[in-house]
């Protein structure tokens, strides 16, 4: 059983050997980001949505309201952003799963959403990391 101590442990090692290692990030990202999705539940009912959202923003020590909005941005499966000091996730009603929530709550939970832009060498693959480790958890 993978716990959340665990799970940070590996998340900072995982970090640290992307980094040291100065990957390509996109191609290895596309392959995280590929298991993450793996298998990943869908997310349908907006009742159950928002206790998984609540439950999975938790796990991350995240206790602010964040508000859910089932719509298609028309590019990715979902996105978060921050609005008038409040936190929006966005998902697709077709496309989104449990690996996608968990990627957009990282960046909720970790402040990437309160500077001007997500960086994408740096803070996207912790996000992206995030929800691959986290999809073994599932697995178990
Ligand atoms: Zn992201």
């Amino acid at each position: 059983m993978l716990n959340m101590s665990q799970a940070k442990k590996y998340l900072q090692r995982g970090g640290f050997i992307l980094v040291a290692a100065g990957f390509m990030y996109t191609s290895n990202l596309g392959l995280l980001s590929y298991v993450a999705h793996w298998n990943s539940p869908k997310l349908y009912w907006k009742g159950k949505l928002e206790d998984t959202v609540r439950a999975e923003a938790e796990l991350l020590g995240f206790h602010e309201e964040i508000t859910i909005k089932i719509e298609d941005n028309g590019k990715t499966p979902g996105l978060s952003y921050k609005q008038g000091g409040k936190y929006f996730v966005q998902l697709s009603p077709d496309r989104a799963d449990l690996a996608e929530l968990r990627h957009e709550l990282y960046h909720i939970a970790n402040g990437h959403l309160d500077s001007n832009s997500i960086n994408s060498f740096w803070q996207e693959p912790k996000a992206t990391f995030y929800a691959f480790i986290m999809s073994f958890k599932d697995r178990e």
